[in-house]
């Protein structure tokens, strides 16, 4: 398991970032990533219902999910995504986010924070946000279908978006989008936290569907309130 600093060293919230030899967590609860705009807000009270509903075999279709409930685990499956964990210690809420290119695209991290102040009355710069291991600057080559998404806002841009040695390829930085659309969120840089591991580089760690295909293993990362 890898853990946050800055989230470690916060009351009232626990998470991880798993590894390859991490289970799901006890009483975790996962979503039916299916990279689309959808985030799932679980209110304090509602818990029976949604988790219920939300029952292994009836996992939500959704990306990201929100709660002040402290009986929820939120967990995200990621191989190669990027996973983001956040908490607001003053509103106590909790919010796991799935960003691949296209939820990245969608600006998913933003609109997780937007949701949580919309729902939550939470201020974005009292939210401390983990990014967690993805596929690196280093291995995450993509072409110009994807890269088109990001170049309005975010290229060129060295640490974002740079074009690789081959015609038409490029290097995409989504743990470096994440964090920038974060910020564009309101949340304030030193209280964001990046884990610069690449799962495609770390094998001996980290599961990666571009290293080893679709057969790959997901890695789940979780984060939850702790009643006090
Ligand atoms: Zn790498």
């Amino acid at each position: 398991m890898i853990f946050s600093t800055l989230l470690g060293k916060i009351k009232g919230v626990t998470h991880g970032f798993g590894t390859r030899f991490d289970a799901v967590p006890l009483n975790g609860h996962l979503l039916q990533q299916v990279h689309g705009k959808k985030i799932i807000v679980i209110r304090r009270g509602e818990e029976c219902r949604g988790v219920l509903q939300y029952a292994p075999t009836n996992e939500p279709k959704a990306d990201a999910w929100i709660t002040n409930a402290s009986s929820i685990v939120l967990g995200i499956k990621t191989a190669d995504c990027v996973p983001i964990l956040m908490y607001d210690p003053i509103q106590k809420v909790v919010a796991a986010v799935h960003a691949g290119w296209k939820g990245t695209s969608f600006n998913i991290s933003g609109e997780t924070v937007k949701m949580m102040r919309e729902e939550f009355y939470c201020k974005p710069s009292d939210i401390i946000a983990a990014i967690g291991p993805a596929v690196g600057f280093c291995c995450y080559e993509v072409e110009d279908d994807v890269v088109s998404l990001f170049k309005k806002n975010y290229g060129p841009n060295p640490a974002l978006v740079v074009k690789g040695e081959k015609k038409g390829k490029y290097f995409l930085n989504t743990q470096g989008v994440n964090r920038r659309q974060l910020l564009e969120g309101g949340l304030l840089p030193e209280k964001i936290e990046t884990i610069f591991l690449c799962t495609h580089c770390r094998a001996d760690l980290l599961h990666s569907v571009r290293r080893d295909g679709d057969e790959a293993g997901r890695q789940v990362s979780w984060v939850s309130l702790i009643q006090q």
